[in-house]
């Protein structure tokens, strides 16, 4: 094949090969390159000086000779196939005019027209031409640098070309986009050295026209000329043609043309049979070309496709095959500028190679509508794009639409990373490609864990589903950059404004970023000194004021949280700390409390977004956002912005106002389900505050529950009430009132100290979490804690300023100066003592009312509260005095409605009676905020409606249930509350002692609660008390959930469990050494019955739940055991139920003693509103339309009646 390579070859320039273009077109551009075989051989250096391609003169020659064949009409198949083809659409990184080195010998530059793309840099004659006159690879090139004037060299292992720009400005660029180009171009060589593309047929062939042979190489769909061997094998041609132009001819024996709408190439082959051979090939070069755009007419069978995704223009070549969108040629363009970590543009006709029959399926299935249902949901008309849009709107809206995901229909578990992760997991086993597409672009992880160890990552598990389509869309996105809201203008108000621009700049101190909370105290050498900068939403540290490079830097949009530090916490008095996205905190300090201040303002003005700009102006502790649930949408967790002040969480959810909760009169603060939720039940509602990110969470909790707490020992300082009573005060009076009325001595004889200490201690430590009940509290230790109270409370109730006041108002003798002056000292008292005062008083009226029984008159109980409420030693009887007025002339004093005090004094009787009756325990609950349905023996039975207060009990749920209906309960009535679930295939008692209200968040659609008897609970406890520890081994059949949640046996198998302490162990058989499984007790729940589509080999089964949100990773399995007898399922059970409730499975004295009295003023109807938690939120809705004006005011005015 080796043919005579010209000699004559001292020309100064390559010769205009193909004269003249005669169309304005140039060959459209591929982004799949012609790799050249990756090897080089040294040239005979004689060859390598020489920048000229071909004879000159044969050449020009030819040109004018042959001229009339080089044309071809511009009609037929091929012309139109052109006008659609586009020339600018190719992925060229730069053109212009440039000055190209003359070849040896000559001495004047060349002005030539140049064009780089990925693959090739290629000069032309003219910005007309469509054949180059030479092209260089881009992956030979080994250095490109600039020399002397506007110059620079572009340096092959070969050869050198210099090009002459007309602008040192123009030079640099094309020297920066060259060696990107190249340096990018080269990795990728050395990423995959062992794959260049072997062209399809290669070798000598004739021009006509030329003496010279030309080295010939088909690939793929285009035919490259170079002008020998050598030269193809250091990247240097002349031309390339694009085949989907092309048309061959057989002309004579040897000889055969090869046509495009520019030129005809008449090529002589060797011989008849090499003709042929070159023939074939040429073919099959045009039949790929051709059956590229297969691939286009095949996605535009959709016919969504058929429009562009971004502009609607017809015919959309372009695709952004990650983000699943079919774009015309210029949306395509900008698509390319977001760079391929966000939009990887390939084009439906010449990127052949990447339209696997998966991928063109997946773009059948998703479909630009589909894919705009997600992409495009919320484009105001004002912004979105028309075909004749220019390109600055393109490139706007292109990059909102998807580098910022500002239009996009947001997840319903957006913001919710574990659970995004677990629904893509999930999701990619099935069909549902959408729903995928919208998982990743809100931000599940392509690449977590499934926890899977046979499947390791969701591509996998789609591959192992056989799910090509996820696995496709999956593989497409591995690296792909999420959208991210960070470049949003001030006007845009989707989907949080983000608040303009702050600048700030300083020195500040700065430690070492951490992963947890800082909890010990920095000393001044662990800071560091850095100047910081915060400017157009970036917070940057530098070395110092010199550098230009940061050591590092915070998006705005990545801190979620700020805290500001109480004084002298670390070496550095004034800190502040930055808590970002990616679970990382930041801690800055300064001398200065101004700088400190300024700082924590401007930062926070950077990330609080305008809505919830009110936070801003309150001087918080703390500041961010956390995700959270609110009792009318359960269902959807919201962005909330938080700030702490003091005592008071200001709260701004979407939509609504800035609320504020006093952290200090909450009903209830508590932290559940494994440190992932802090529930606040406040004045008519509640919040669920999301733990999503651990490290701000698990501070925001600390800080929450300082908070709360008590702040001292004055007494505005203690967690109040609703009506700003501590909570001691209010809970003692409750359970005295409830308990204690008509106990003989009340409030005179001594408790048990040790008790009382114990109580006072609880009290203090969190008020609100000690719940007071009959029979765990004995009435003279609560009697002597709320005493003690007042004892030590700091300034007392009458303030140390005013209680000689009072003190020497009790001696006035005329009575009603007495009365007017007590009355000017109580209006003087600040709002928390005359209230806390008003209600002891009025207690203490109550106490004395029931003297004849509990022998504490007056004069008594005035005896024993005078140095209590006074702090004096008691020796004179000023104090007592003062107690005995204010009780006796209780009315006048704190103008109480008579009518009022009557009735309540009558509710007390009533109280009194019942007790004497039924020796009943009083409600002693607050709180508490929603209605529940419940049902009575059977779903059929009809719903009740229940308010259930976060700390209710099954027990209390199911006595509240069955005194509504008046059901009596009988001995050995073992009144349950179950949980019933999977269409009553399976069911779960709760244990007595269970809280019914995360069950009630925690249980799905399917699934109610139900009272009625434990039939074996007798057996339970008889079976229990028989055993001298909870322990059980044995064989049972045990099967897995198929699926994610765990991949093992998927049918039923004998294994071997033992059941003790606090594990539950499975081995392969009885004489198994290690466990195949372990699991810890306390985690399992288990449920009686097993779902039939299961088939389980008995009815005598048990379905396991096994829930642990500890770990890093959260894990819920679900697993079956079934047993070969009721009874043997039985003993399973109790053994579980024992050893989760320390064998307590089953109140002491039976559920008669524990029945509370309903007689009293009902709370439960009236006033409350009646939101049956499970349906679905219309449902919701609607009840609370039905039965609210105040839609978050549920059972709130209910509780507090309560006398
Ligand atoms: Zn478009």
């Amino acid at each position: 094949m080796l043919a005579t390579v010209n000699e004559n070859s001292n020309d100064y320039e390559e010769p205009d090969l193909f004269g003249p273009a005669g169309h304005r077109m140039n060959p459209p551009e591929r982004d799949m390159s012609l790799q050249v075989p990756n090897y080089t051989k040294k040239r005979p250096s004689s060859l390598c000086s020489d920048d000229g391609v071909l004879d000159d003169y044969e050449y020009e020659g030819s040109l004018h000779s042959q001229q009339g064949s080089f044309y071809l009409p511009n009609t037929g198949v091929l012309a139109s196939t052109m006008k659609e083809d586009t020339s600018q659409l190719s992925a060229v990184i730069k053109m212009g005019w440039l000055d190209k080195n003359p070849p040896q010998g000559a001495i004047y530059y060349q002005r030539r027209w140049v064009k780089l793309d990925a693959d090739y840099l290629r000069y032309f004659d003219t910005d007309k031409d469509v054949y180059s006159k030479g092209i260089i690879s881009t992956a030979f090139i080994t250095n490109v640098t600039t020399v002397g004037e506007l110059k620079f060299e572009v340096v092959t292992n070969n050869r050198t070309f210099i090009f002459r720009a007309e602008s040192e400005a123009e030079r640099n660029e094309w020297v920066t986009v060259l060696q990107d180009c190249t340096s990018g171009r080269q990795r990728h060589t050395v990423m995959n050295p062992g794959s260049p593309l072997a062209p399809d047929y290669q070798g000598y062939l004739e021009l006509k026209g030329l003496r010279s042979k030309l080295y010939t190489v088909v690939a793929s769909d285009k035919v490259f000329l170079y002008k020998n061997i050598d030269d193809y094998r250091i990247g240097l041609g002349i031309t390339s043609i694009e085949m989907n132009v092309g048309n061959i001819k057989d002309s004579d024996r040897r000889s055969f043309d090869l046509t495009t709408p520019y030129r005809i190439f008449s090529f002589i082959a060797e011989s008849e049979q090499m003709r042929e051979q070159w023939v074939n090939a040429m073919r099959d070069a045009i039949g790929e070309a051709l059956s590229n755009s297969e691939v286009a007419e095949r996605i535009w069978a959709e016919s969504s496709n058929s429009l562009c995704a971004d502009c609607e223009a017809p015919k959309p070549e372009w695709a952004a095959i990650n983000l699943c969108v079919v774009v015309c040629k210029q949306c395509a363009g900008e698509h390319r500028g977001l760079g391929p970590s966000i939009s990887k543009v390939r084009s439906l006709k010449m990127d052949k190679k990447v339209w696997t029959e998966e991928l063109i399926q997946l773009f059948l299935v998703i479909g630009n509508e589909r894919a705009n249902s997600f992409w495009a949901a919320n484009v105001p008309p004002s912004e979105a794009l028309s075909p004749s849009s220019c390109s600055e709107e393109r490139r706007r809206f292109i990059s909102n639409k998807y580098r910022q995901g500002k239009y996009r229909r947001y997840h319903a578990l957006y913001g919710n990373q574990r659970e995004l992760n677990h629904a893509l997991c999930i999701n990619v086993q099935c069909s549902d490609v959408l729903e995928t597409l919208s998982l990743i672009f809100c931000g599940a992880d392509v690449n977590c864990s499934t926890g899977l160890e046979s499947q390791l990552s969701p591509l996998s598990l789609a591959t192992a589903h056989s799910q090509p389509l996820q696995a496709e869309l999956l593989n497409h996105n591995l690296n792909t950059e999420l959208p991210r809201l960070e470049e949003v203008d001030a006007m845009d108000p989707e989907p949080y404004p983000l608040p303009p621009s702050v600048s700030h700049n300083g020195f500040l101190f700065k430690t070492a970023s951490m992963a947890r909370p800082v909890t010990e105290r920095k000393a001044k050498e662990e800071f560091s000194r850095r100047w910081c900068t915060l400017n157009d939403g970036v917070f940057s540290y530098y070395e110092s004021d010199k550098n230009s490079n940061p050591n590092g830097a915070l998006k705005a949009s990545e801190i979620v949280c700020l805290a500001s530090d109480n004084e002298d916490r670390h070496g550095y008095n004034n800190t502040f700390e930055i808590y970002t996205e990616s679970e990382r905190l930041y801690l800055f300090g300064t001398d200065d409390s101004e700088v400190k201040s300024q700082w924590v303002k401007s930062i926070a003005k950077a990330f609080i977004p305008v809505s919830a700009e009110p936070l801003l102006r309150l001087n918080f502790e703390r500041i961010g956002k956390l995700m959270c649930k609110d009792g009318l949408n359960l269902q959807r967790s919201k962005v909330g912005w938080f700030a702490l002040e003091g005592s008071v969480l200001h709260v701004y959810l979407e939509g609504s106002q800035v609320e504020e909760i006093h952290l200090r009169k909450l009903n209830e603060l508590s932290i559940q389900q494994d440190n992932e939720v802090m529930v606040l039940v406040g004045k008519g509602r509640t919040l669920y505050i999301e733990g999503k990110r651990k490290l701000d969470f698990s501070c925001w909790c600390a800080a929450i529950q300082a908070a709360a707490g008590s702040g001292g020992d004055r007494l505005h300082e203690q967690q109040l009430t609703e009506t700003d009573i501590p909570v001691i005060v209010d809970s003692c009076i409750n359970y005295i009132t409830q308990c204690g009325m008509v106990s003989e001595g009340i409030y005179r004889k001594s408790g048990v100290n040790s008790r009382v200490a114990a109580l006072c201690e609880r009290f203090r430590h969190d008020a609100r979490s000690l719940c007071l009940r009959e029979g765990e509290h004995q009435v003279d230790d609560v009697s002597n804690t709320l005493k003690r109270f007042f004892r030590e409370l700091k300034e007392g109730v009458f303030t140390t300023q005013d209680s000689p006041s009072w003190l020497s108002t009790a001696t006035i003798q005329d009575e009603s100066t007495k009365i007017s002056q007590y009355k000017k000292f109580l209006n003087k008292l600040p709002h928390v003592n005359k209230a806390t005062l008003q209600t002891l008083i009025k207690h203490l009226y109550c106490v004395q009312h029931f003297s004849d029984e509990n022998q504490m008159n007056n004069h008594n109980l005035a005896i024993v509260f005078g140095p209590t409420l006074f702090q004096t030693d008691g020796k004179d009887y000023a104090a007592g005095r003062a107690i005995e007025d204010l009780i006796e002339h209780y009315k006048l004093i704190f103008e109480v409605d008579e009518q009022q005090l009557n009735k309540q004094i009558e509710v007390i009787e009533v109280i009194h009676k019942m007790r004497n009756l039924k020796n009943l325990q009083p409600p002693s609950e607050r709180g508490g905020d929603f209605i529940c349905t419940v049902y009575l023996e059977e779903k059929a039975s009809g719903e009740r409606h229940v308010k259930i207060p976060g700390s209710m009990t099954a027990l209390e749920l199911t006595l509240e249930i069955l005194d509504q209906r008046n059901i009596p309960i009988k001995d050995k009535d073992y009144w349950s509350c179950w949980e019933i679930c999977c269409k009553e295939e399976m069911e779960r008692p709760l244990h007595y002692q269970e809280r019914v209200l995360p069950i009630v968040h925690s249980i799905g659609t399917e699934s109610h609660l139900l009272i009625k008897k434990h039939a074996a609970m007798e057996a339970i406890t008889l079976y229990l008390s028989s055993k001298p520890d909870a322990s059980k081994h044995g064989m049972i059949k045990f099967r897995e959930e198929r699926s994610i949640l765990g991949l093992g046996l998927t049918s039923f198998h004998e294994r071997y469990f033992i059941l003790n302490y606090n594990s539950l162990r499975m081995y392969k058989d009885v004489r198994s050494n290690r466990p195949e499984r372990e699991w810890p007790v306390k985690n399992l729940k288990v449920y009686l019955g097993i779902k039939k589509k299961l088939r389980p080999p008995t009815c005598w089964g048990l379905t396991v739940l096994y829930e642990s949100m500890k770990q890093e990773k959260p894990e819920r399995q679900q697993w079956y055991l079934c047993c070969e007898t009721q009874s043997e399922m039985r003993e399973w059970y109790a053994t579980f139920l024992s050893i989760q409730y320390d064998g307590n499975v089953w109140p002491q004295d039976g559920l008669q003693h524990k029945r509370v009295s309903r007689e009293l003023p009902d709370t439960r109807h009236g006033n409350v509103s009646l939101i049956p938690l499970r349906g679905s939120e219309n449902e919701m809705r609607n009840s609370v339309a039905a039965f609210s004006q105040d839609q978050l005011a549920v059972g709130s005015s209910a509780s507090s009646d309560v006398p």
